[in-house]
């Protein structure tokens, strides 16, 4: 969320849990108490539910509904045993504050959790006009995609690079600018899912290009794709490489390196998913961490030999949801040309967001957005952390050694050294019911929290609403 343009509600209360006294008045009883089996109007209801506390901030039309599911609830219980209408109103005022999207403290240990909207990222957004499509040099129209993808290209070496909405949208432009009607070869190691219904095959349909498939599930060869590509029949526009985001597949095993797949005649394209701008990390001050081993960058795989890459936003680059196509810029400009690219373009709020992170890369301070800050917090003060929250949580929380991961579809089975906190029982939907919610795990009959995905700010609210769960 842009943090500057609103006050965000649930940091300010908007989900006070407190269920206050409630003088409902029923058209049915002249004292303003409904009587057994006689449920209030809702139209009543909702009306006296506005002055509610934890109503604050509901608009009307979403407290009739919660009006309605208040009332039907009662007439279920039809006079019956069952929670009184001062219980039931606050539960359905909390549930519709709950499926309003809000700020959560992510305390799960996952870095790029796409439950919780991935890489976190502070965004200030002032309620003014902007050049997002008018180049003040010439007083022309301007493209809103060219000023920030210039910026990421410079940062990743390439020639030229296209923003669209996200990673699955570039993957479809590309596959759709480039290949329409014609093969598109993919080696059958990396036919891959990478979750949320992004299927590589699928995406291809989509695309009206032609899946040629080569090689096996754990061995593709070189000769593989340079057979398919010298075939007539298969018309191959494009050799794509996808990145095995969230799998490994180990044993007996052979990979085509990109420079191999360079040089057989036709464009080749590598997804890497993550959106590592460059494998040496320029940006960290001690260096890339060791768990990044092996995990493809854009830099490098351009160097290679790629004639495109594409990734997310916001995994491992730090950003806002985005897509990136970079490389070569006459096929940037193919794509940004074909018609599909005015359809999965971002907004002026996520264009904003991505300058200041490509900015950020290219000033080489990136170890300040959210996500490499805490991929990189060391461990001591991570355990200072731990016992301060054990300590202020109370009875029954202690500290404990946790191990992180990268999440978001990358690095699969790497794990990062942290610590954080662990009481007794699964006490994740008591977490969840503070102010702001607290997302946590649960691993053998122990609800862990990690405080490396967690602000240090927020330190004292995860051990308030620990402290209150385990009292519950
Ligand atoms: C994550 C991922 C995608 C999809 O990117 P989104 O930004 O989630 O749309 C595509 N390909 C690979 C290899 C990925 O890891």
């Amino acid at each position: 969320m842009p943090g500057g343009a609103a006050p965000s509600p649930a940091r300010h209360g908007h989900r006070a849990t407190s269920v206050s006294s409630l003088s409902v008045t029923s058209t049915d009883t002249p004292d303003g108490v409904p009587g057994p089996g006689r449920p209030p109007s809702v139209d009543r209801l909702a009306r006296d539910l506005a002055a509610r506390p934890d109503a604050s901030g509901l608009p009307a039309p979403l407290l009739v509904d919660v009006a309605r599911r208040v009332v039907d609830a009662l007439r279920e219980q039809n006079g019956g045993a069952g929670p009184a209408l001062d219980e039931l109103a606050g539960r359905e005022l909390r549930a519709a504050a709950e499926r309003l999207l809000q700020p959560v403290v992510n305390a799960t240990g996952v870095l790029l959790h796409t439950n919780l909207g991935r890489a976190p990222l502070e965004v200030h957004v002032p309620a003014t006009a902007t050049n997002l499509e008018l180049d003040l040099a010439t007083g022309d129209r301007g493209s809103r995609t060219e000023r920030t993808g210039a910026l990421l290209a410079r940062a990743c070496g390439a020639e030229a690079a296209l923003v669209v909405n996200n990673g699955a949208a570039a993957v479809l432009l590309v596959l759709a600018a480039l290949a329409h009607g014609r093969g598109v070869v993919v080696s059958r190691g990396e036919l891959v899912e990478i979750g949320g219904g992004f299927r590589v095959p699928e995406v291809m349909e989509q695309s009206g290009a032609r899946l040629v498939e080569v090689g096996t599930t754990n061995r593709t060869r070189r000769d593989d794709v340079a057979r398919a590509v010298a075939d007539p029949r298969h018309d191959v526009a494009l050799v794509m490489q996808v990145h095995r985001s969230n799998y490994r597949i180990v044993g007996f095993t052979e990979s085509v390196e990109v420079a191999e797949l360079a040089g057989l005649g036709v464009p080749v394209a590598a997804d890497l998913g993550s959106g590592l701008l460059d494998a040496a990390c320029p940006w960290l001050p001690d260096g890339p961490p060791d768990w990044l081993a092996g995990e493809p960058a854009a830099r490098q795989t351009l160097a290679a030999g790629a004639d495109l890459v594409v990734f997310s936003g916001d995994k491992l680059l730090g950003g806002p949801q985005a897509g990136v196509i970079a490389g070569s810029s006459e096929l940037v400009t193919r794509c940004a040309r074909h018609p599909l690219a005015r359809a999965l373009r971002p907004g002026g709020l996520v264009l904003l967001a991505l300058q200041d992170v490509a900015l950020s890369y290219l000033r080489r301070d990136a170890h300040r957005l959210p996500f490499w800050r805490m991929a990189t917090t060391p461990l001591d003060p991570l355990r200072e952390r731990a016992a301060a929250v054990a300590a202020a949580a109370g009875h029954g929380v202690a500290a404990v050694e946790v191990a992180s991961v990268p999440g978001g579809g990358t690095l699969p089975g790497v794990e990062i050294p942290s610590a954080g906190v662990a009481a007794r029982g699964d006490l994740r939907a008591a977490l969840r019911r503070a102010d702001p919610p607290v997302v946590a795990r649960v691993a053998e009959d122990r609800t862990v929290l990690d405080l490396r995905t967690v602000d240090p700010t927020d330190d004292g609210h995860v051990a308030a609403a620990l402290r209150a769960a385990v009292e519950r």
